[in-house]
């Protein structure tokens, strides 16, 4: 099988979560046979199980987290412990900005840490390497904790995912090689106190409209998007900008193909 993602869950804000009206799970990647976990949010171990073919956690190679909220990091150690088999088989590694590893809102175990191949800070704007998937990260977003988005080479181009931020000049350009852009869209309107440092629809329309990717997938719902339907406001976008525009849901598999 070629490469492809896995959305194992779609949540984006604190009531979908909480209610798990979405799953909060992460998303998985397969790229050049490459199992990488990116953001496991509350539950990505159980969906990991319970997905249909299921994913044997015990086989992933890398963990990736853009940012230490909890939504995105929830169950980091529980998925590093099966990377690990527990410790019993050292092995994987961890890529996480600084904030995720150090300081108060550090949220990766120490004894955990001694069990993997190596931990690599992210930092901004920079080039990485998982055995044959290259990748790189953003500019800083713009959101309360240290936030990088990701762009992996795969069989399809550039896979982007375009993670918390507000909306920022400069934010498309920094996603312009994006071939393949997963974009999280929490709100559908803006939030009237203008301190949520979320993408709203506006947003998005405007980073798509610039980028042009061959493909887009809105994830990452908020109640309001949820309110509003994913899949609708995919459909308008869609025919708006005259571009492939998706919504994910819980469990969508994305194929990789090359074009
Ligand atoms: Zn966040």
């Amino acid at each position: 099988m070629g490469d492809y993602v896995k959305f194992l869950g779609t949540a984006g804000a604190r009531f979908v979560m909480a209610r798990q009206l979405r799953y909060s799970a992460g998303t998985f990647l397969c790229l050049q046979g490459q199992r990488i976990m990116l953001d496991p949010g509350p539950g990505t171990l159980l969906r990991c199980a319970r997905c249909r073919p299921p994913i044997d956690a015990t086989t992933l190679d890398a963990v990736v987290l853009t940012h230490s909220h909890i939504d995105h990091s929830g169950d980091v150690n529980a998925v590093l412990d099966a990377m690990t088999a527990g410790g019993f088989q050292p092995r994987g590694r961890l890529f996480a900005p600084a904030e995720c590893l150090d300081g108060p809102d550090a949220v990766v175990l120490g004894y955990l840490r001694g069990h993997l191949d190596g931990i690599t800070v992210l930092g901004p704007s920079a080039v990485y390497a998982l055995g044959p998937v290259g990748f790189r990260t953003s500019v800083r977003h713009r959101h309360p904790a240290e936030t990088y988005g990701l762009k992996f080479n795969s069989d399809a181009g550039v896979v982007a995912f375009l993670v918390d931020t507000e909306y920022f000049d400069g934010l498309a350009d920094a996603y312009e090689e994006a071939d393949v852009l997963v974009i999280s869209v929490v709100r559908q309107k803006p939030h009237p106190s203008g301190s949520v440092m979320h993408l709203s629809v506006d947003d998005a329309r405007r980073v798509i409209q610039q980028v042009r990717p061959r493909q887009t997938v809105l994830t990452h719902f908020g109640m309001t998007m949820l309110t509003a339907d994913p899949r609708r406001i995919a459909d308008q976008l869609s025919a708006e900008l005259g571009l492939d525009v998706a919504a994910a849901y819980d469990g969508m598999a994305l194929e990789l193909r090359e074009p």
